[in-house]
């Protein structure tokens, strides 16, 4: 595949015809990692839709100029729009779980802090959420997507809860439910899937979800780790009502 790089919007002259020049970021990883010359071909996109072919029409020390050809309006979104609610993990896991994710088809991720989570310090999360906003846009360049994902900030379980379950259909993933996953999906897909920590959420949590109108369900009979649990839930959304059905 083509590779493609994501050079958001404050790209100009990215019209068919038009010489562009790369952001210096850009420019370093086609440059130096991919040690991409002159002639290779590149595919852009910004995240405001489609992508672009093009080819280097230059590389120098600094500056990388590509000849723009066309521009082609596609997109490779799932037609289902699901939220991962996923509580905060171990930093590693967490990573993968974005990246995944994403692959997966994901519409947006909200990371929680749920009450069996692990702590991030309140001046640390917004530099967590960025970096999960980078691994989402890494993960959108590898698989095709043209549209970034939302990775939302950082809020407790609860309060995620309070501000959305009374509008959206949400789906509280617990091993111990009487309904299954895909079950939900195939009657009225939920609109978000909330994933506890390596712990699990607590009684009280579960509790406090279904009060306020979250459906619990399950993934099958054996306890999956919390990484696992977020990808076969979005696999199992996708087989059932979406763009894998
Ligand atoms: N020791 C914990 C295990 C938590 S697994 C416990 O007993 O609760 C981490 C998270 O993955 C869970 O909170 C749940 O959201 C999800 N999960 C794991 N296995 C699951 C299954 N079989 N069905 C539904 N959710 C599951």
């Amino acid at each position: 595949m083509t590779p493609r790089i994501y050079v958001g919007q404050d790209v100009h002259a990215l019209a068919p015809g038009a010489d562009c020049a790369l952001p210096a970021a850009a420019a370093h990883h086609v440059a130096q990692v991919l040690r991409m010359r002159a002639g290779d071909a590149l595919t852009l996109f910004t995240g405001a839709g489609g992508e672009y072919s093009t080819t280097i029409a230059r590389v120098e020390r600094r500056e990388v100029v590509l000849r723009v050809h066309r521009h082609d309006p596609i997109e490779r979104e799932s037609p289902l729009s699901v939220t991962l609610v996923q509580s905060l993990i171990a930093a590693d896991m967490m990573d993968w779980v974005v990246r995944k994710a994403v692959e997966l088809g994901v519409a947006a991720i909200a990371p929680v802090q749920s009450a069996r989570s692990q702590r991030v310090p309140a001046d640390r999360a917004a530099r967590r959420v960025e970096h999960w906003r980078q691994i989402a846009v890494a993960a959108c360049e590898q698989c095709g997507r043209n549209r970034i994902p939302e990775v939302l900030p950082l809020v407790a379980f609860d309060a995620w809860l309070e501000a959305h379950a009374g509008s959206l259909r949400v789906a509280i993933l617990d091993a111990e439910a009487g309904r299954s996953l895909a079950s939900l999906f195939a009657a009225e897909p939920p609109a978000a899937v909330a994933i506890g920590p390596e712990g699990g959420f607590t009684a009280e949590e579960l509790r406090r979800a279904g009060e306020r109108g979250a459906l619990p369900a399950h993934l099958g009979s054996r306890v999956l780790r919390a990484e696992t649990a977020a990808v076969a839930a979005l696999a199992t959304a996708s087989a059932i009502a979406g763009d894998a059905r």
